[in-house]
């Protein structure tokens, strides 16, 4: 009889098992991204099945697809990656965690409306690199970007962000970030 070990899947079954693949793209958006397993019991409500960046690090669903992970790369590290580098004065991500928490909560304690406008704003500046990103790489098409901008903003105005911003607002932002990226994707 022949060899009789299952054979090591081709394709992989979650995210984990092209692990170094998919950090490898994410640092060509930041050199020092790096991807780490969101282990469930670490966090709470919605944080569970949300992608999450802190620092450098983006936590990402152990359960996650490839093409999710893929999707989810230029918003966390183009977007959010980015902010905590520029709130570490460009030196690197981590250094941006302490600054970055204590401008947005401060913000939060003295004026909670804006820091609702803040976290808006983060995932708006976000969304407007992961936009511009699939555009140019032909993996959405203008009608696909109005429709995920319509679907984030609600997500930023449910409890999953701890309704960050009013829905009519947020939606209405987002749509018109979105026509502004199409725009310039087409000049
Ligand atoms: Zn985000």
């Amino acid at each position: 009889m022949g060899d009789t070990l299952p054979l090591p899947s081709a394709k992989p079954q979650t995210w984990v098992d092209d692990r170094d693949h998919l950090e490898s793209f994410a640092k060509s958006f930041d050199p020092s991204a790096r991807l780490a397993v969101k282990r469930s019991w670490l966090w709470v409500g919605g944080l569970k099945t949300n992608a999450t960046t802190l620092g450098r690090t983006v936590y990402i669903p152990e359960d996650w697809s490839v093409g999710a992970v893929v999707r989810v790369i230029p918003h966390e590290v183009r977007g959010h990656v980015k902010q905590f580098r520029y709130c570490g004065l460009g030196i690197h991500p981590t250094l941006g965690i302490f600054p970055g928490m204590l401008l947005l909560y401060v913000w939060g304690l003295l004026f909670p409306i804006l820091f609702a406008w803040g976290r808006y704003r983060l995932e708006l500046h976000a969304e407007t690199w992961s936009w511009r990103y699939h555009l140019q790489q032909g993996a959405y098409n203008a009608e696909e970007v109005r429709k995920r901008a319509e679907r984030f903003a609600k997500i930023v105005a449910s409890w999953a962000y701890v309704k960050a911003w009013p829905e009519r607002w947020a939606v209405w932002g987002f749509k018109r970030r979105a026509e502004k990226v199409i725009r310039q994707s087409r000049q």
